[in-house]
């Protein structure tokens, strides 16, 4: 039996930020995984995906040097290559993350916890107690009902360990990871067909986005069918063949299941200790306390934003609450978000649509193009930003389009999470040439100073 200030189920993004603040604080530590310390984000998520998009960038390189007067060729993709590099980048941050719990004096405990009181773990026949518990147990993919994964019908964890490109693929769902799965497997060379079930790509971004989006993975040869859903789908030794609910049969090497994930809590004793959840998710109030006192919940498993640095800062915050520290509450609408596609979706705030419904007419946008925007010219990318401005007051939304445009989101969020009117973010000065200048000039057009632009 052992003790601890804290002891916190799962050591993925929300529990280990957890785990490090307070240790930092403090605090006594015990940290428990059944599997490696990272969890989804660091083995299986945000870190090898997007080397894949990385790598996925440089194939797109070499096959348009041409344009850029340079001359190279584009000979193929060498898969097991590419996984080696991505092992590599997981590998390094795994290790420093490893040594980071380690010199913080964190207990690391290997193997699969359960609730056995509400202040108790039960890992491997021995028990944990904390004076508080962090219940952090993350989300897993979810498929369909009828749709086994198995074979050639795979999820986001098979798809990041193919040792080869398919030569096509059907992709069920055109959220984040349905799009940047797309987009790598375009330029690695495979042949892409996204069915989405609502009427447009990445449907939770603002609709001018995800039109745009959808006009550029149409101008890249990804094909999509949206507004309709899946019937069925079989395999055999020639392919998967899906069958949507207006009677079109698609035929493909693989099937990727991008419908989402679900969270992980169940059967690990939340129930029988009286953790309040609904619909499998645990329930938790703005402080991320559950029901049950002393017993907090983080990151994937509580309904919401499935985002690493939501995790983050839902472990940290958690830390502070145990120390007393009142930490000011996380409301997800102003959690910055990024699809990492070519081209690149990045957003945070209201959309047009929810600034409508809150402010109602007294709402102003404004679109800057990066047809204007000098590096965006260099880079050979389209795109824009879009600013929402409650009329006379703040940007409460910013939404963005284009190759690396990902970058641009930590200025939105200052922007928007620090309220700034867009007079304040007219006076600051935006270096040349950047895409960050996009930024800028947009603010400059909505104070009514457009430079680059037309007012
Ligand atoms: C393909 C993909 C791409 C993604 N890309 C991004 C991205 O680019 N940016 C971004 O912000 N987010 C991304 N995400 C989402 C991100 O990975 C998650 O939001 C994040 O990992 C959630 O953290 P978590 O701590 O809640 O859960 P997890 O990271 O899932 O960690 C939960 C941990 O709990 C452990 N566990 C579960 N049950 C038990 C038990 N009974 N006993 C002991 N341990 C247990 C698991 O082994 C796991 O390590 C991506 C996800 C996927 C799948």
């Amino acid at each position: 039996m052992a003790n601890a200030d804290l002891v916190i189920l799962g050591g993925g993004s929300g529990g280990y930020a957890c785990a490090l603040r307070a240790a930092e604080l403090g605090l006594s530590v015990i940290l428990i995984d059944k599997d490696k310390l990272g969890g989804t984000c660091l083995h299986r998520g945000c870190i090898p995906t997007k080397a894949l998009l990385h790598a996925a960038e440089v194939a797109d390189s070499a096959r348009e040097s041409d344009a850029f007067g340079v001359r190279a060729t584009f000979d193929g993709i060498d898969m097991p290559k590419v996984n080696e590099y991505r092992d590599g980048v997981v590998g390094k941050l795994y290790k420093g993350l490893q040594g980071l719990v380690k010199s913080r004096n964190v207990t690391f405990v290997e193997g699969a916890g359960r609730l056995v009181s509400p202040n108790t773990v039960e890992v491997n026949g021995e028990q944990y107690t904390g004076t508080n518990v962090v219940l952090a147990t993350g989300s897993y993919a979810r498929s369909l009902p009828g749709l086994d994964i198995a074979g050639r019908i795979i999820t986001s964890d098979q798809a990041l360990n193919l040792d080869y490109v398919p030569k096509s693929v059907i992709v069920l769902g055109g959220g984040v990871i349905g799009v940047e799965f797309a987009s790598v497997w375009k330029s690695f060379g495979a042949d892409v067909t996204i069915v989405e079930a609502l009427p447009n790509l990445v449907p939770n971004e603002d609709i001018a986005c995800s039109k745009a989006l959808e006009r550029a993975f149409r101008k890249r040869g990804i094909n999509f069918s949206l507004g309709v859903r899946f019937a069925s789908a079989t395999q055999d030794d020639h392919g998967v063949h899906v069958i949507l609910e207006d009677g079109k049969t698609l035929n493909a090497d693989l099937l990727l299941v991008a419908v989402g994930r679900g969270p992980h809590a169940s059967g690990m004793g939340f129930e029988e200790q009286g953790v309040a959840m609904e619909r499998g998710w645990v329930l938790v109030d703005e402080r991320l306390h559950t029901n049950v006192p002393g017993v907090f919940a983080v990151g994937d498993i509580t309904p919401g934003l499935q985002l690493a640095h939501r995790g983050f800062q839902h472990g940290i915050f958690v830390a502070e609450e145990i120390a007393g520290l009142n930490p000011a509450v996380i409301a997800d609408v102003n959690i910055p978000k990024v699809t990492y596609c070519e081209p690149e979706v990045a957003s945070v705030g209201l959309t047009e649509v929810q600034a409508r419904e809150k402010f109602g007419d007294n709402v102003a946008t404004y679109e800057y193009n990066l047809g204007g925007n000098g590096k965006s010219q260099i880079l050979g990318t389209t795109g824009f930003i879009k600013l929402v401005q409650q009329k006379d007051g703040p940007v409460v939304g910013i939404h963005m389009v284009g190759s690396r445009i990902g970058e641009q989101i930590g200025e939105a969020q200052l922007i928007v999470n620090w309220e700034a009117y867009p007079e304040d973010v007219a006076t600051l000065i935006h270096a040349h040439p950047t895409q960050n200048e996009a930024l800028g000039e947009a603010h400059l057009a909505l104070a009514g100073k457009p430079l680059h632009a037309h007012a």
